[in-house]
C-alpha cells in the first residue's frame, strides 16, 4: 500500500477523534469551574503533548521533512496500528459520553461536579488516559515514523507521570470518602485488571 493511502487513512480517524471531541469542548466553555490547576507547568505539558500528537504528525503527513525517520514496518503491523485505532475511536467515545460535563482538558473541578464510577470508568480509574496511550502508540505504528512514536510517547509519558498525581490528589480532596471507596472498587488506573 502507497505511504498517501496510510496518510488518508490516519487523517481520516485523527479527524474523527476531533468530531468526537468537539461538542464536549463547545461544553466545557460554557460550564462554571470552582477549583482550577491553571500552573504555567501544566499548561506547557498539554502544550508538548500537542505538538507530540498533533503537529508532528502534521507535519509529517503534509511535508516530506520526517520521511528520513521512516522505520519501514511491515504492512501487517501498520494493520494493527488502524485497528487499535478503530477501536481507539469507539473507546474515546464511550469514555467522553460518559464523563460528560465533568471533562476539561486541564486539571479542574467544574461547579456541580460529579464523580463517575460508571462505564468505563467501572474498569479503570483513567479511561481517558488509557485512549491516549492508544492513540500515541497506533499513530506511531500507523505511520511508522521513529520522530512520531518518539516525540508522541514521550511528550505523553512526561505529562502522564507529573499529572496523575496530581489528579488523583485533587480528587481526594473533593470527594474524600467517595473517592477512597471508588479506588477501592476500581483498582487499576489504566489498564483492566493489570495496572
Ligand atoms: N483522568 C480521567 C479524566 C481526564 S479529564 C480519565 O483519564 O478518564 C480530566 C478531568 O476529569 C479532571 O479535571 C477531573 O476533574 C475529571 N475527572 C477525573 N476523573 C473523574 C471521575 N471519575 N469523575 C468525574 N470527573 C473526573
Amino acid at each position: 500500500m502507497s505511504e498517501i493511502i496510510w496518510k488518508i487513512i490516519f487523517m481520516c480517524i485523527w479527524i474523527g477523534n476531533g468530531i468526537i471531541r468537539m461538542p464536549h469542548s463547545k461544553k466545557y466553555k460554557k460550564t462554571e469551574k470552582i477549583k482550577s490547576q491553571k500552573s504555567s507547568r501544566e499548561k506547557f505539558l498539554v502544550f508538548l503533548v500537542g505538538i507530540g500528537t498533533m503537529i508532528v504528525p502534521m507535519i509529517y503527513v503534509f511535508t516530506p521533512w520526517l520521511s528520513s525517520f521512516n522505520m519501514g514496518l511491515p504492512n501487517w503491523v501498520r494493520w494493527i496500528g488502524i485497528i487499535g485505532f478503530g477501536f481507539e475511536l469507539i473507546f474515546f467515545r464511550w469514555v467522553h459520553k460518559t464523563l460528560g460535563k465533568n471533562w476539561s482538558p486541564i486539571l479542574e473541578i467544574r461547579k456541580e461536579h460529579k464523580l463517575i464510577t460508571e462505564g468505563p470508568y467501572k474498569y479503570v480509574r483513567h479511561p481517558m488516559y488509557t485512549q491516549i496511550w492508544i492513540w500515541v502508540i497506533c499513530q506511531w505504528l500507523i505511520l511508522s515514523n521513529w520522530a512520531i512514536g518518539i516525540v508522541g510517547v514521550l511528550t505523553w509519558t512526561i505529562l502522564y507521570i507529573v499529572r496523575l498525581p496530581e489528579e488523583e490528589k485533587m480528587m481526594v480532596e473533593e470527594f474524600g470518602e467517595e473517592w477512597e471507596n471508588y479506588c477501592k472498587q476500581t483498582s487499576k488506573k489504566i489498564i483492566p485488571f493489570i495496572y
